[in-house]
């Protein structure tokens, strides 16, 4: 079984693979990912592969924790599975309720647990519409969201995202949520310097809300850096404003930590980071490191008042919510992170380190703008830096860009032109030498195919 072709031809002939197009992909063919460890992956082949991106934005803590695989086995050999609904509950899933108040800012003390970033967000959905129909407010019901935003792939998540190209697919959105501009200064700022543009943008949900009627808003929902939209980093005034027309109009604020949480701006959430002061959060990947699937809502104790004092029965809930398992795994990575301190690291060592290099890519001829924070990070490919004009349409130089990485043993993601990296929390500052030497040299082989016209063809 561990003939590549083998497995390849049997995962054309029975794998639908998530956010592929299944034809090309089988004329391609898939690349088989066998084992990790670190900061490193091996393909079937034997390549090793450093992984930027932490699988989907997820292993914090790096791959082949003997911790949280010993952490499995135990829960699992004591009792692998029992649920939180008809008065029950397991230790596991009560430690990590209190462990996540513990963490979290000193408001947010409840927790819902879920199975993933997208359960996260439907049970967001909810329960934000629920906390104003038990108050009396049944019609306050509007969700206001942003385009280009990811809040996972299940209905209510791609509905509350702002990404056409899966709304296009199963007549999404659903009814009832409204979409603003996201503060994408790089590609939709203009002549209007980043402050005036973050403001401008952030305005825009004022707007919203006077133009739809303040008694029909029940929530606005952001993720602190949108990731999968191409790591966009807010203007420092955008948050601000935000939070001044939430409170003024009494919006509930959802913050989307699913890849901001747990460390990755330098803070154990976004939230902290950006002072955002939400009502809810919405966290996964990190959370378990990826080892095993969970995720949860955290909520503030203005919600949890509400909704313990007047919600009665909460008809929601998962086979999985506070699975055992996956509570025992996450609340020993969480253990890792405060252990080896990777939350100071990325504030204070390995995070100001990668910003410092990546910053030298620069003065790459394709680069037209260098940002990041914290272990996140991102790079935009233009034909001309001062007119951020891109090399062509479709995406395809930041496609061709990621195929060089993967090439050069680097795993990079790319959103159209963007290049993104968001590497494991444990990398250390040789790794970050060795990722940002296999960038340059596959930007320089990006822009050596690009003079010879691979392009054009
Ligand atoms: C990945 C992601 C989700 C969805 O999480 P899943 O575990 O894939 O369902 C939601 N929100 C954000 C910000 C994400 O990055």
């Amino acid at each position: 079984m561990s003939n590549t072709r083998q497995l390849q031809r049997l995962d054309r002939e029975h794998h639908f693979h998530p956010f592929t197009d299944q034809g090309d992909l089988n004329k391609r063919g898939t690349r088989i990912i066998s084992k990790a460890d670190g900061v490193y992956l091996w393909d079937n082949e034997g390549n090793k592969i450093l992984d930027g991106m932490a699988g989907l934005w997820c292993v914090a803590v790096g791959y082949g924790r003997k911790e949280l695989a010993d952490a499995a086995h135990q829960q699992m050999m004591e009792l692998p599975y029992y649920n939180s609904f008809f008065q029950c509950t397991t230790p596991p899933a009560i430690k990590l309720a209190e462990k996540l108040a513990d963490l979290a800012p000193s408001h947010l003390n409840n927790v819902f647990f879920t199975g993933s970033g997208s359960e996260s967000n439907d049970t967001v959905l909810r329960l934000v519409r629920h906390f104003w129909s038990v108050q009396g407010q049944p019609e306050r019901s509007l969700i206001i969201s942003r385009k280009n935003a990811y809040h996972g792939s299940t209905v209510a998540g791609a509905s509350l995202g702002g990404m056409t190209y899966m709304h296009r697919q199963g007549n999404l959105p659903i009814p009832g949520i409204e979409h603003i501009d996201q503060p994408y200064w790089f590609e939709e700022g203009g002549d209007l310097t980043k402050e005036e543009f973050g403001k401008q943008r952030a305005q825009q949900l004022e707007e919203k809300i006077i133009e739809v009627g303040a008694e029909k808003v029940a929530a606005f929902i952001a993720e602190p850096i949108q990731g999968a939209g191409g790591v966009i980093i807010p203007p420092d005034s955008y948050w601000p404003e935000i939070r001044r027309i939430c409170k003024k109009y009494d919006i509930l604020l959802v913050a989307d930590e699913v890849i901001c949480g747990f460390g990755r701006t330098g803070n154990w959430f976004g939230s902290q980071t950006f002072e955002i002061e939400p009502d809810f959060m919405s966290v996964a990947k990190a959370l378990s490191s990826g080892y095993l699937p969970i995720g949860a809502v955290i909520v503030s104790d203005r919600v949890a008042k509400v909704l313990k004092e007047l919600g009665g029965e909460i008809n929601h809930g998962y086979t999985y919510s506070g699975h055992p398992a996956a509570a025992a795994v996450a609340i020993k990575n969480l253990e890792i992170i405060e252990q080896e301190k990777l939350v100071e690291k990325v504030a204070h060592d390995t995070g100001p380190y990668l910003q410092s290099r990546w910053r030298e890519l620069a003065s790459h001829p394709l680069v037209g703008e260098v940002r990041g924070l914290g272990l996140i990070g991102a790079l935009e490919l233009v034909a001309d830096k001062k007119a951020r004009t891109r090399i062509s349409k479709g995406g395809k130089a930041g496609s061709l860009c990621r195929d060089f990485c993967t090439a050069n043993g680097l795993v990079m993601r790319a959103t159209g032109d963007t290049m993104l990296i968001s590497p494991p929390l444990v990398i250390n500052t040789s790794e970050i030498d060795e990722l940002i030497g296999k960038a340059k040299k596959s930007l320089d082989d990006t822009l050596h195919a690009i003079s010879d016209g691979v392009l054009e063809a």
